[in-house]
């Protein structure tokens, strides 16, 4: 135990909490069980809200303009230590508890990337300091953002531009990963944008010249962005989906519609790509005769990490120890490995711990945002390593027993580094000052451009296919 951090008072106290606790469990499980997809969460924020309620929090729904979204508080003293909550699935990932391909609901969305385990895990973490803090008569504010729609990166983006990070002193989160890691390394900024092209309809053999093709125009677009990605900055992604195609190959398309993900480790360069990807639509709509119009759908920052913060977090987390896998479980996670056609390996889970600095994750998450407006503390709890996120597997794994186990090293490891930041003043100026210091000649200002609205759950059932 580095820095002189002693197991007592609340720090003890709130690690006790969870040794009785069977609530956590539960209600990972019941949101596992009922997979709802971006801006459709609402199922999922009422556990969450309820379960916050009872426990004394005041809670505010509908905030930033996102009906699922919520503000769980406790206090109004400083300093404030906030913890954010996921609750999302994505489609087509329904999965059974088994380590093979077998959906509940054929197309179905499943928690393909855990947000049952982080929504939960997070939340329990603020009800036990909550719980204990009134105890031992420690002051300081607990609040949990119940945040929607993470897997489209839409849900902090919203409440940080309306300024809800403003006064917050630290936030803490934690992810399903493939090791046990505390984290303080960068990850990808990104645009998410799509364009709709308006052609004009026609029998297509029959009347060809009265026709102007929408579809082309979309297919257009995507050829120009595959050739010029590799003209834009180096390590920039631009993925996509076509959202609309057309109604039948006799029609000439008159509406389709693309979407596009711009990724790249510099919010600028993200930027740069983003006008890039403008003139292209401008000129796939030129060269087939077709308009268009756009949606911008949302933008987040990468993250600034914080080491001192991360540092903190590996200490604790090294205090609460890593989660340990029987027999079965190796056997689940090796089965699952091989059906994805990994190949096998002596251990499939990562069983250490790590600080990670200075590294560079290829992923984008909605609080990077946050992390540039105050310090943001991330740890990551293993999954059987290689499954891919956003597939059936971690669905499978996120509702078996090495998801719980995860959650609950997650929760445990938070709650105690929020304990610290609550009892240990000079641990917080630390990682403060830290922040001041990268954030120097940074002043924030959202991606998103003003008038912007979130997506709404009409917009994900257009877009997805899947039965909610
Ligand atoms: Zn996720």
């Amino acid at each position: 135990v580095k820095r002189g951090i002693k197991m007592k008072g609340l720090k003890k106290n709130v690690l006790k909490w969870f040794d009785k606790d069977r609530k956590t469990a539960e209600l990972s499980l019941q949101i596992w069980n009922n997979p709802e997809l971006a801006m459709q969460e609402e199922k999922s924020s009422q556990i969450l809200c309820d379960w916050l309620h009872d426990e004394g929090f005041q809670v505010n729904k509908g905030i930033a303009g996102m009906p699922t979204a919520f503000l769980g508080t406790f206090g109004s003293k400083s300093p404030v230590i906030a913890f954010l909550a996921e609750y999302d699935s994505l489609p087509g990932c329904s999965n059974k508890v088994l380590p093979r391909r077998q959906p509940i609901i054929e197309r179905g969305p499943g928690h393909g990337c855990g947000h049952n385990l982080i929504g939960a895990g997070n939340t329990a973490s603020a009800i036990s300091l909550k719980n204990e803090m009134e105890k031992l008569g420690i002051s300081g504010s607990i609040r949990v953002y119940g945040a929607p729609a993470e897997e489209l990166l839409v849900g902090k983006v919203f409440m940080a531009k309306q300024g809800l990070f403003d006064d917050c002193d630290a936030v803490l989160t934690s992810h399903p990963a493939w090791e046990n890691a505390a984290n303080a390394n960068a990850n990808l900024s990104l645009i998410s944008t799509e364009f709709t092209f308006f052609g004009q309809s026609s029998h297509a053999p029959l009347a060809p010249e009265s026709g102007r093709n929408a579809l082309d125009a979309v297919q257009l677009a995507n050829v120009a962005a595959n050739m010029r990605q590799k003209n834009m900055a180096r390590g920039t992604v631009i993925e996509y989906v076509i959202s609309e195609g057309g109604h039948q190959p006799n029609m000439v398309p008159d509406i389709s519609k693309v979407w596009y993900f711009v990724r790249h480790p510099e919010v600028d360069l993200v930027k740069d790509s983003y006008i890039r990807l403008l003139d292209l639509v401008r000129g796939a709509a030129i060269a087939t005769g077709t308009t268009w119009k756009e949606q911008f759908i949302t933008g987040c920052y990468g993250y600034l990490p914080n080491e001192s913060l991360g540092k903190l977090i590996f200490d604790n987390a090294r205090i609460i120890g890593a989660p340990v896998f029987s027999k079965q479980e190796k056997q689940f996670a090796t089965m699952i490995r091989k059906n994805y056609g990994l190949s096998e390996i002596e251990n499939p889970f990562h069983e250490d711990l790590r600080f990670k600095k200075g590294g560079l994750e290829m992923d984008s998450q909605d609080d990077g945002d946050v992390s540039w407006i105050c310090p943001l503390g991330r740890i990551n709890y293993a999954f059987p390593i290689g499954i891919p996120f956003h597939s059936w597997g971690f669905t499978a794994v996120s509702g078996s027993s090495i998801g719980q186990k995860g959650m609950m090293f997650s929760a445990r490891t938070l709650a105690a580094t929020a304990a610290d930041l609550l009892t240990h003043p000079d641990l917080l100026k630390d990682i403060k000052k830290e922040h001041e210091k990268r954030t120097k000649r940074f002043r924030y200002v959202s991606l998103l451009p003003n008038q912007t609205k979130p997506i709404t759950k009409e917009f994900m059932k257009l877009h997805t296919k899947t039965q909610c």
